[in-house]
């Protein structure tokens, strides 16, 4: 903390920007710390120093595209950097394009055709587009609390009997045609089908819950919707924007939980750090988009020579050397480290995660006993004396303590160096950047602010 808070250079900024730029931020949750934003100078491996001269150990990541940290190894900086000095883009193809397509489609089992863009948004958009061409269906079904990026036909909220637009702007129409359910519900997603499964041209859902909170899926639940697709004739679509490369590694979270979408979604990780998104699936299906099929996709953008670069030498580097173990290790220890601090002071919070994600939710019941009690973050085990009270939809993650998680957690943790996610719903992120010497001094930071919080 500096002097006087509003002589600090980022009060100072923030003020500034907030004659130029919307809200003073160029996307909503930026604005969200308390009780204005730092503004970053630098990053530096695992963290990040303000232009207050403060630093942070960053869990926030990018949001989830820096898988290796802010200080990119040698040849993820040298192909970027070559790349760039032959000229940014040509609007034609290049061989690079085609080496990311191979890569992705070597690890990620349902992929055997890609197509590249330059947001996880466009992914999703262009997926949907694509599986309502293929189905001549217009119905999609969403989960309640996940999300697939900032377009028309995802923002929508409510349920089967009464939903409509999450933003305004929004015509009451794309409401009719996208039906929200809760995530792990079974039967709330066969009486879906059961009313409208002939006009259901696809399921979107990621394969946990990645920005509500972090919500694992139940065992059994991925099958029951490649059922019920399989049996309408629906496509499923897998929404890997924060999971893909990250969770179950380069196989992505499709092969660590044995899903077997139609199309997945790709973003951030494969981007190395620069904008990009990505469509796979089977070439039968992707071949509807242009210029093979009638589904129109394009983009002056589309495969940036630098940004598949950047992608490109992360996931060869993640391969070459021991990135994902590193990270999930460093995971596990935080959330077993956190699991324990829990059950002294707070044992009505759920410790969430898995891999390299983490995040502390703040439910509001206690189990009786801790007696076989998940270790390492909550994996939906029936068996948990907590599985009837750690969420299973992002209703119960919003059920939480979210005030108190924004308002006064969340400044405490910052005041002891430790940058978290500003809100409850955002997930967090170890990188290949953070040590041992990290998670000890965050859980010391989490022990300190959770032993001393006012009940
Ligand atoms: C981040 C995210 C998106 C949106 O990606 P953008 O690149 O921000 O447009 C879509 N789906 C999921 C699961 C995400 O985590």
């Amino acid at each position: 903390m500096t002097q006087n808070r509003n002589e600090s250079p980022s009060y100072q900024l923030y003020d500034r920007a907030l004659e130029s730029l919307v809200g003073g931020v160029n996307s909503p949750v930026r604005a969200d710390p308390q009780p204005t934003p730092a503004f970053v100078d630098y990053g530096d491996g695992g963290d990040i120093v303000d232009v207050d001269g403060d630093r942070y150990r960053d869990y926030i990541m990018g949001y989830g595209p820096l898988l290796l940290g802010h200080d990119l190894p040698d040849p993820v900086r040298e192909a970027i950097s070559e790349t760039v000095a032959d000229g940014p883009m040509y609007g034609i193809p290049t061989e690079i394009e085609v080496e990311l397509a191979e890569f992705v489609i070597e690890h990620v089992e349902s992929v055997e055709r890609l197509r590249f863009v330059n947001s996880g948004t466009e992914a999703t958009a262009a997926a949907i587009r694509l599986a309502r061409g293929y189905t001549g269906r217009d119905k999609i079904v969403v989960m309640q609390g996940g999300y697939h990026g900032g377009h028309e036909s995802v923002l929508v909220e409510g349920n089967l009997g009464d939903r409509g637009p999450s933003s305004a702007g929004i015509p009451e129409t794309f409401a009719e045609e996208t039906i929200p359910v809760p995530f792990n519900d079974d039967e709330a997603l066969q009486e879906v089908f059961d009313r409208h499964g002939p006009d259901i041209a696809a399921v979107v859902t990621e394969p946990l819950l990645g920005n509500c909170g972090i919500v694992l899926p139940v065992e059994g639940y991925h099958e029951t919707i490649r059922e019920l697709c399989d049996e309408y004739g629906s496509l499923f679509i897998l929404d890997e924007v924060i999971t893909g490369f990250r969770v179950g590694g380069l196989q992505c979270a499709q092969g660590k939980y044995g899903i077997e979408p139609d199309l997945t979604t790709f973003a951030k990780i494969i981007g190395g750090g620069f904008p990009v998104g990505a469509i796979g699936g089977r070439a039968e299906l992707m071949q509807e988009f242009t210029p093979m099929g009638d589904v129109f996709e394009s983009g002056t953008f589309n495969g940036h020579p630098v940004t598949m670069a950047a992608g490109l030498e992360t996931l060869r580097f993640a391969k070459d050397h021991d990135v994902y173990s590193h990270v999930n290790d460093l995971g596990k220890q935080l959330r077993a480290g956190l699991q324990d601090i829990v059950e002294e002071h707070a044992p009505e919070y759920t410790v969430a995660g898995t891999d390299s994600m983490f995040k502390l939710l703040f439910t509001r019941e206690a189990p009786e006993t801790f007696d076989g009690h998940c270790q390492a973050g909550c994996v939906q085990d029936p068996d948990c004396p907590r599985f009837d009270l750690c969420p299973k939809t992002g209703a119960d993650v919003e059920a939480g303590e979210t005030d108190r998680w924004k308002r006064t957690f969340w400044p405490a943790m910052a005041d002891r160096g430790v940058l978290l996610t500003p809100n409850q719903l955002e997930s967090q992120f170890v990188s290949y950047a953070h040590t041992e010497d990290d998670i000890d001094r965050t859980l010391d930071a989490y022990q300190d602010v959770l032993s001393t919080r006012d009940r």
